[in-house]
């Protein structure tokens, strides 16, 4: 088994985890069988508590993790399997080492970040490669080397490296190459220091992957090669990309980064076999037709809080030739100014998934929109609880009707708690997570566009759709058009007698690759670019 590990330096935002993702993109076009993953340095246990704005999205796993979302690239980039092992942070770690310290494990031993967490986090490593059995184990380290709480994860690759042979384990250190606009110039000296704060731990990369807005020339490579003690080959460029996050993996083939690290550690393979991968690029950056998809959210000035969901619709474009204009609405702007007069010309409407009171009146009007104005609609999680309250007050005058996530008293709670939600207080975690069956009713448009009966969905959610108003809404033409298998809960709604009007109580974003568009995402595509063909 051999060991990447990817650190980042400089600066933040780097994309790290998008070429993590890529370089198990370029080693599975090999043959390898690769698993990647990400350490988070902060003490959250998961990220599933943090808001939006300190974290971006939270992205959750079949197994109900909720994770990072380096892991929504890493899944869509790759086909390795993601658990809950794949995502360490310093939270869990303290949280494993303080138990292990109540219970006595450590036999009286004063217990110290070197040996205790190194060494918990070093089982992480073996833990994942003991359960993918992968060729290539990648582990991207969050966080910019120099942080002070990242300093036992590299103390921890370090000795790992060591242990397991230096031939069996490599470096790879993504840094920022500015441009100085005044100077005309771009500039090595951050990478030469955050290389030097990597040496003095003792890692020394053997490749770094330099981010840039200009070509990398020659003179710039030796430089770096020279300060920076690694061979002008392995100084490799990573130029923004021109027209999609895909292209990434290609760009890195382009400077040779796969044949680098195979050599470096000593591994056969087949010749890489990119074509499913190139094919799939030309669909999406030459595309024939244009959409504008309307995403209504409330942090829509966040570049990462609906990751999944941007990827998703852009993999729908890909699948229906259609460049996907995404254009981002505010729900507090539809309440505030003129409201839905911003949603006119798009040629669908989405509402994402979403917490909390803010924005929510928005959102039920750009639903009303789409519906009575035969708008593609596509609701995810909240989106669905969106689309039945609205259904609710506007098509069966139920005045007042609401969630009693935000109207505990609401005369027609349309959408209410789950049952196993009423006793929880914990909020980590506890909600209704991961994959879980959903039967589709037949000849339903959901079951035409998955093309089976039977589908497994990811979910985070606490509220639900309130059974006592099926009979009701079913009689006006809103159909549930797929549930749990035992009919308990309601999973997939979609309207009659709309061009395509559909919800979801799960996250289908969570499953889309580019290169499997997910079928709802596909649908929704599809009936957008009818609709703007008029
Ligand atoms: N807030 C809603 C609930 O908990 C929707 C959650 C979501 O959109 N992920 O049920």
């Amino acid at each position: 088994m051999k060991y990447i590990f990817l650190t980042g330096g400089v600066v933040s935002s780097l994309g790290k985890g998008l070429t993590a993702a890529s370089l198990g993109t370029l080693l599975e076009s090999r043959g390898l069988k690769v698993a990647l993953q990400k350490f988070d340095p902060y003490l959250n246990v998961d990220p599933g508590t943090m808001s939006p704005f300190q974290h971006g999205e939270v992205y959750v796993l079949d197994d109900g993790a909720e994770t990072d979302l380096d892991l929504g690239h890493y899944e869509r980039f790759t086909d390795s399997t993601l658990t809950r092992f794949n995502n360490l942070t310093s939270g869990q770690v303290y949280k494993t080492v303080l138990e292990k310290e109540r219970r006595g494990d450590y036999l009286g031993k004063t217990v110290q970040v070197i040996p205790h967490v190194t060494d918990e986090i070093k089982n992480r490593i073996r833990l994942v490669g003991e359960k993918s059995g992968a060729d290539v184990i990648i582990t991207e380290i969050g966080g910019t080397t120099g942080d002070i709480e990242g300093l036992p994860f590299l103390e921890a690759i370090r000795e790992f490296a060591l242990e397991v042979g230096r031939e069996h384990a490599m470096f790879v250190h993504v840094t920022f190459v500015p441009y100085i606009k005044a100077a005309g110039e771009l500039k090595t000296k951050p990478t030469q220091q955050s290389v030097a704060k990597l040496r003095e731990i003792g890692i020394a990369p053997d490749i770094l992957v330099a981010r840039t807005e200009k070509p990398l020339e020659e003179d710039l490579r030796a430089k770096i090669s020279m300060f920076c003690n690694v061979p002008v080959e392995a100084v490799i460029e990573e130029i923004d990309v021109a027209h999609s996050i895909y292209e990434v993996p290609v760009m890195l083939r382009r400077e040779g980064m796969d044949e680098l690290i195979c050599k470096r550690l000593g591994l056969e393979t087949t010749p890489p076999d990119m074509s499913r991968w190139e094919d799939m690029l030309q669909r999406l950056c030459e595309p024939k037709n244009r959409v504008k998809i309307g995403v209504i959210g409330k942090y829509i000035e966040l570049q990462d809080a609906y990751k999944s969901v941007y990827e998703a619709v852009t993999h729908g474009g890909g699948a229906n030739d259609c460049g996907v204009e995404i254009v981002r609405v505010g729900s507090e702007a539809i309440e505030n100014n003129g409201g839905v007069k911003s949603l006119a010309g798009l040629s669908g409407v989405l509402v994402p998934g979403g917490f909390g009171e803010r924005g929510i009146e928005g959102k039920i009007r750009a639903a009303q929109f789409a519906r009575e104005n035969s708008v593609p609609y596509l609701g995810l999680c909240l989106g669905m609880q969106i689309a039945s309250i609205e259904f609710a007050r506007n098509a069966l005058g139920l005045d007042g009707a609401h969630s009693a996530e935000f109207e505990p008293d609401s005369p027609h709670p349309i959408i209410a708690l789950l049952d196993e939600q009423q006793n929880v207080t914990d909020m980590g975690g506890t909600m209704r997570l991961g994959a879980q069956p959903c039967r589709l009713k037949e000849g339903s448009r959901a079951a035409t566009l998955y093309d089976t009966g039977e589908i497994n969905e990811r979910h985070r959610h606490r509220y639900e759709f309130n059974n006592a108003y099926r009979d009701q809404f079913e009689a006006a033409g809103f159909v549930f058009s797929g549930t749990s298998p035992d009919g308990g809960l309601v999973e997939l709604i979609e309207l009659k007698d709309h061009p395509f009007y559909m919800a979801s109580q799960f996250h289908p974003e969570f499953l889309s690759k580019p290169h499997r568009p997910h079928p709802l995402f596909a649908g929704f595509i599809k009936a957008a670019h009818e609709h703007a063909s008029g």
